[in-house]
This record gives C-alpha cells, structure tokens and sequence, in this order.
C-alpha cells in the first residue's frame, strides 16, 4: 500500500488560506489503513477545518481515489456540490491528488486541489498499529529473482545490488544501527534456500533507466515508455 502521514495542520491550513468553501475527499483504500484518509479522519479533518472558519460543503470518501473509476462513482452524485467548493483538500497520496484534479476537470470544473497528507513509499501491511519498511520503490526492472526476494534497492541505505557495504555491524545498517542491513538478511535468505551459489552468478547491470519518469504502461503490448 501507499503509507501516508498527514501534513502539519498548519501547513493545510496555510495552504487553503485563501478558500473558504471546502470539499474533503478521503480515500477509503491506503489512507484508510493508514488512519489518515479514511472517513473517520476525513470527518475530523472537517470539524478541524470548520474550526478555523471554514465551511465544509462536503465529506466524501471514494473505495480508493487512486482509482479514477471508484473516485467518479463516489463523485458523480456531488457535481453540483463540488462547482460551488472554492478548493478540494485530498486526503489520500499524491496519486489519489491527481486523479481528484483530473476527475474534476472532467466535470469541466477548475477548482485548486490542494493535499493534506505526505505521501512516504509503497509499504508493507499494517501490523499492530506500526507500517513494516518500505518495500519496493517500482524500479521497473525487479532484481528480486536474484536477492532472495528481499529488496535491496529499497531496504539497503545506500541501494547496493552487488553486496554489502562493508559497514555493517552485528547484521545492522551502519547508517541506521535500528534496521537491519539488507545484505544480511538477502545473504541469510539466500543460504536459507540453500542457493548461496546464486551470489556467484554474473548479472547484467541493472537498468535505471527504466526508472525514469513519467511512465507509460501500453497494456497491449506489454511494453512501458
Ligand atoms: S528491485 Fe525494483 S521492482 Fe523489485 S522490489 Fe526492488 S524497487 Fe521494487
Ligand atoms: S550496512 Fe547494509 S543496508 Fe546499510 S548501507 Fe551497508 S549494505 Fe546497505
């Protein structure tokens, strides 16, 4: 899922200074599991906007605004609604952000979009309230096959694919003793499989480019730009 935290209050508030009128629009899909867009919080974010003088036309939480179809559904019904809003605060990551402006440009609207939430990596799935690691950064070219299923692009500090720094101590990252260092645990992974040999292999340079931004997927060729 996409993590997100919620910005400062008064970084929202300044950005929404000069509105008055005010859509909320959560999401009901990664915000809501990381308790910062789903319709609870979109509810207090509105009695906090209300607060600070703000008038709050609407509270609407799609299944999941990343989505322009969910999103449209939830927004459909609110056209009206949203033409008189002076801004639509989002909830939700950046994505869920940007198809909120494009599904209201669709309605033939030019109304700011403004983002209450940072969005901080695509993550593991909840577990006791606290979000695991970060787990993949959607490189475009997956080494997994070769690193015992563990990322090193995301879990190594410093993004090593050909082993470990030198710097770790005791199985921890020198640049952050509290994480593991991801060397040690693709090297334990990989010996717990029984394929320690793997690490021996030649591979071919990983490809960055395929990282570059923005991209394109064409479905029917199976091909990205
Ligand atoms: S190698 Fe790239 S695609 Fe694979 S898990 Fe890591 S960041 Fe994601
Ligand atoms: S100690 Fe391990 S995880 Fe940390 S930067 Fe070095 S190789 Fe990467």
């Amino acid at each position: 899922m996409i993590g997100t935290v919620q910005k400062p209050m008064t970084e929202i508030l300044d950005a929404l200074e000069a509105y008055d009128q005010l859509v909320v629009v959560g999401c009901d899909g990664c915000a809501k599991a990381c308790q910062t867009g789903g319709t609870d919080q979109v509810a207090e974010m509105a009695r906090n906007l209300s607060q600070a003088g703000k008038t709050v036309l609407l509270e609407v939480t799609p299944e999941r605004t990343c989505y322009m179809e969910k999103t449209r559904h939830a927004l459909d019904p609110h056209v009206e609604t949203l033409g008189r809003a002076q801004a639509l605060l989002v909830l939700g990551c950046g994505g869920a952000a940007q198809i909120t402006r494009q599904v209201s440009e669709d309605y033939g609207l030019t109304v700011p979009i403004k983002i209450g939430l940072n969005s901080i990596g695509h993550l593991d799935t909840l577990k006791g309230g606290v979000l695991a690691l970060e787990q993949c950064q959607e490189c475009g070219d997956c080494v997994l096959n070769e690193t015992g299923g563990i990322c090193p692009v995301t879990k190594c500090a410093k993004s090593l694919l050909n082993g470990p720094c030198g710097g770790s101590e005791n199985g921890r990252c020198e640049v952050d003793p509290e994480r593991d260092c991801a060397w040690v645990l693709i090297y334990n992974r990989i010996a717990a499989l029984g394929e320690l040999d793997r690490l021996l292999r030649f591979v071919e340079p990983k490809d960055y480019g395929k990282m570059s931004k923005p991209r394109t997927l064409y479905l029917a060729e199976g091909r990205v730009s």
